[in-house]
């Protein structure tokens, strides 16, 4: 399996885990019937995960708008990519907008900014 997943999917599992963690929590504050005080703490970081995640979930809509809408040259299917690299959200298919790195390797690094990667490259260079 590819390491890299799509950004959107990737953020949309990260939306979902945190309405489990944020149930766990509650759930872990029954415990704790007896402190009053203690399971009010734990309902309330609870309803506060399950908050942030609506939050997450509310900024991948407005992420996915914005997302450029493609369709995969591998599986033939629609998918939205963020950034100048991305994953084809059916098959893990990378993808790019820029025409200057099609064909080369998947990389992460290419989403951090330019600048950063010519610094690392002029330190090979010196060393
Ligand atoms: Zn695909």
């Amino acid at each position: 399996m590819k390491p890299y997943k799509n950004k959107i999917n990737r953020i949309r599992s990260f939306a979902l885990s945190l309405i489990f963690i944020g149930v766990v929590i509650m759930y872990i504050g029954i415990f704790f019937r007896k402190h009053e005080i203690v399971m009010l703490i734990f309902m309330f970081l609870g309803v506060l995960a399950i908050i942030a995640s609506t939050v997450v979930y509310a900024w991948i809509g407005s992420l996915s708008t914005r997302a450029a809408q493609i369709t995969c040259p591998n599986c033939g299917k629609q998918t939205k990519m963020l950034g100048r690299v991305d994953m084809c959200g059916h098959c893990r298919e990378p993808l790019t907008l820029d025409p200057t790195l099609e064909g080369k390797e998947f990389d992460v690094a290419y989403n951090r900014p330019q600048k950063q990667k010519d610094n690392k490259e002029t330190e090979i260079d010196s060393k």
